[in-house]
């Protein structure tokens, strides 16, 4: 079996996450790990594996030097359900390799990167190769359900022990190789330092119920509708943080002349750069804190006017404003829109705070953006902040030094297929991630 063939088996198991439990397949889920262990004998041999809950897998392959604080690998083998199957090209969970490309859901996002550890490991492990430095990967079953099974468990229980990394790799930023073109035609590898907070708000509206044929002048539905569009009427203020200048600096260094003069003087022409993210979503998503209304639930009849009515916004905090900035923000919006009525309260399990820049500069950033430079020559690397959430929150008091990267190759067009139908890797973006991580566990995260 190819290393190519061992990805497909993966992605053919349909470990789909869902919020209710019955939704979800939990013999698949209870078989994965097992799967693994069978796919990767080498890696699975030389590593120890614990199984945390029942979605969580943890391998140590153990250092010689037991001094050196770990390295921390992540991923995450559950997948986001296929949708519609009409809408895709092959069945979506075939694994079949076609066309230079593995087809399937899961392939981007994120068990090529969990294949990617675990493949690394094995051609390591087969030629004898004992890494210097403690490497430790965790593997989590519900990130796209906030994770509080899978790295959520992992984490407290690493934190019981006391454990400290050097630093983490999770997924992220990948090595964009057209969606930066505003700016330069070189391809761009965006390590994500930082990550914005998540948060879900439910807005309870209250009016009189009764018969529509005498309707009182204030209905719930009408209060919800108010608050609503005073929220999506008065967005948050747009800012350049840390993260997103870090990253323009880096572009302006790469293209030079007046435009990199621009680009390397964020605060000079902090207007017009402002301008150009709010250009298009991706990447306004980077100067404020976003609000999308993503629920709503009123009557259920044509004539009855329902006494209460339902909405969820969902909000990505950006770094340097708090759960409860934001909150006070939103509660404000709404008691001037519609004078009372309307409650805003937080959704249990959907609160997360933003996880603000780590280094983009020392030992750890170095090896990464020189392991990327060496696999492709004409790279730019820049910091990003992570716009999504992922895993790497739950460790964040773990390490000082957390950056979210997937080493490969992408796409606008495959970008686009990540939770949507046809999602596929090119079998070459995929290889350059396994000789990224390869080379990354062979030198311990130290220079070579
Ligand atoms: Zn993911």
């Amino acid at each position: 079996m190819t290393a190519v063939d061992r990805l497909s088996e993966l992605i053919k198991m349909p470990t789909v996450s869902a919020y209710e439990p019955k939704d979800e397949d939990d013999e698949v889920f209870a078989a994965f790990p097992d799967r693994l262990a069978a796919l990767y004998p080498a890696a699975h041999g030389a590593m120890e594996r614990r199984l945390v809950g029942d979605r969580g897998v943890v391998y140590t392959w153990r250092g010689t030097d037991s001094h050196l604080e770990p390295i921390l690998g992540l991923a995450h083998y559950d997948v986001v359900p296929p949708g519609e199957e009409e809408a895709w090209d092959r069945p979506p969970f075939s694994g079949e390799i076609a066309d230079g490309r593995i087809h399937g859901r899961g392939s981007l996002d994120d068990k090529g990167m969990l294949a990617g550890w675990m493949e690394a490991v094995e051609r390591l492990a087969a030629r004898d190769f004992r890494p210097e430095r403690t490497l430790v990967l965790a593997f989590g079953g519900d990130e796209e359900t906030s994770g509080f099974r899978g790295a959520g468990s992992i984490a407290s229980l690493f934190r019981e022990e006391g454990r400290r990394f050097a630093f983490v790799l999770d997924e992220g930023g990948a090595v964009a190789t057209e969606q930066l073109s505003a700016f330069t035609d070189k391809p761009v590898a965006l390590i994500g330092c930082a990550e914005k907070g998540y948060l879900t708000l439910t807005l309870n509206a209250s009016g009189m119920s009764g018969h529509a044929s005498a309707p009182p002048k204030r209905s719930a539905v009408g209060r919800l509708s108010a608050a609503l569009a005073a929220l999506e009427a008065n967005p948050a203020p747009s800012r350049l943080v840390d993260v997103p200048i870090g990253m323009l600096r880096a572009l302006g260094h790469a293209v030079g002349g007046l435009k990199g003069f621009i680009l390397t003087h964020p605060r000079l022409f902090r207007r017009v750069l402002l301008k150009n993210f709010a250009g298009t979503p991706s990447t306004a998503s980077m100067i404020r804190t976003t609000l999308a209304p993503t629920v709503i639930r009123g009557g259920e009849r044509d004539n009855v006017m329902p006494d209460k009515a339902v909405a969820r916004i969902n909000l990505r905090i950006l770094p340097g404003e708090t759960v409860e900035s934001v909150t006070g923000r939103v509660r404000s919006i709404v008691a001037s829109a519609v004078d009372g009525g309307v409650t805003v309260e937080h959704v249990e399990g959907s609160v997360f705070e933003p996880v603000p820049a780590g280094l983009s500069t020392g030992v750890y950033w170095d090896r990464l953006k020189n392991l990327a430079e060496s696999i492709w020559p004409d790279v730019v690397v820049a910091p990003y902040l992570m716009t999504g959430t992922t895993d790497s929150r739950w460790y964040r008091d773990l390490s000082d030094s957390i950056f979210r990267f997937i080493p490969m190759e992408v796409g606008t067009e495959e970008m686009k297929c990540v939770h949507a139908p046809n999602e596929s890797v090119s079998v070459k973006a995929w290889e350059s991630a396994v000789e990224f991580l390869e080379r990354l566990i062979g030198t311990g995260g130290s220079e070579s």
